[in-house]
């Protein structure tokens, strides 16, 4: 499809595998780019953030790539997959809620019909709401490219804000996996925001817990952002929780190390470095404490 009107990219297409899309982008040597749902990066480029591109490669319509899928120990999702269909998924409600939820945030319905997990975690901002899930489940990508397909561990494919170690112009983040929580193990994600005005993230969160029958944390995950420059996995905070048994008290004292591991700074677009502390001592404990039931099979 040619685009003469806007003149910001000159040719969009729509390949039908993986293949055909990484030689549409090896032709181009570094003047394509790929794009899912586009709910980013096409407002990105008519706001003339990004230089222009020749030509956009479509990679949301691959046949194959546009479902989720139970693939061995892993729940698959395609790089085509919306965030309304992850949040009406019965499996990914029940085995990985906190990626429902925290991709059940995202815009409103228009947004998320059409934007993608894939697009959100290629994006690379530190506070990614899908991303944040994602992170807590402990996540994996499969990234395509000329000389071959890898998967690597998802919070290695963060660089800076909004960039990311996947090259965008020549390689496809093509399905994302995260093992399903399974008995005694629960996960939840909670994000502040401004009701009104700009749409920033004050905090986003999400913890996996896995609990054993005496209650005690056997595993646990953070992810927080934006408290850094990329999606941050609070380890000095997990290492808290496991061993220790489950408790108001822990998840207060897991609250404050998370804080002593991260800077959160005042931003007028956001909050006061005080108030978003606020909402961290308040909502993470409250959040585990979500999982923690969730791991006793407690319906929260
Ligand atoms: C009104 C509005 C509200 C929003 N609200 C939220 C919100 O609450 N929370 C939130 O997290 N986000 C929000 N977003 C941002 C956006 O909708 C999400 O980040 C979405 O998941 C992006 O996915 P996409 O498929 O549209 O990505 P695109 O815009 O298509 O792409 C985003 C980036 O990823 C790259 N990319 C996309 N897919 C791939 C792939 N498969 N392989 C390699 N690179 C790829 C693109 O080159 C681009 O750099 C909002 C956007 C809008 C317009």
């Amino acid at each position: 499809m040619t685009n003469t009107s806007a003149n910001r990219w000159h040719n969009y297409y729509t390949p039908k595998s993986v293949a055909e899309a990484v030689d549409t982008l090896q032709r181009y040597d570094g003047q394509a780019r790929v794009v899912g749902g586009g709910t980013d990066l096409l407002v990105e480029i008519r706001r003339g953030l990004h230089r222009p591109v020749e030509a956009l490669v479509d990679v949301s319509r691959i046949p194959g790539l546009d479902a989720i899928d139970v693939d061995g120990e892993h729940i698959v999702i395609g790089c085509g997959v919306t965030h309304s269909q992850i949040i009406r998924d019965a499996r990914i409600i029940e085995y990985g809620t906190c990626l429902s939820e925290s991709c059940g945030v995202i815009g409103g319905p228009q947004v998320r019909n059409v934007g993608t997990l894939a697009g959100n975690v290629a994006h690379a901002l530190p506070a990614g709401d899908g991303t944040i899930g994602l992170l807590a489940l402990g996540g994996e990508i499969e990234i395509a490219a000329a000389d071959g397909t890898r998967w690597i561990p998802m919070q290695e494919s963060f660089r800076a804000p909004g960039k990311s170690f996947i090259d965008r112009h020549r390689e496809v983040l093509t399905r994302l996996r995260f093992k399903p929580t399974g008995p005694g193990e629960g996960s939840a994600h909670h994000r502040v925001m401004r009701p009104q005005g700009l749409c920033l993230p004050i905090i986003s969160m999400a913890v996996r817990l896995r609990l054993e029958d005496d209650d005690t944390i056997s595993n646990a995950r953070i992810s927080m952002g934006p408290v850094g420059p990329v999606p941050f996995l609070a380890e000095a905070a997990m290492e808290v929780l496991v061993g220790n048994i489950a408790s108001s008290e822990l998840f207060d004292k897991t609250a404050e190390a998370a804080l002593a591991s991260v800077t959160l700074r005042s931003s007028k677009y956001r909050a006061s470095r005080e108030y978003r502390e606020q909402m961290v001592r308040t909502f993470l404990p409250a959040i585990l404490n979500s999982a923690a039931d969730r791991a006793r099979g407690v319906r929260t």
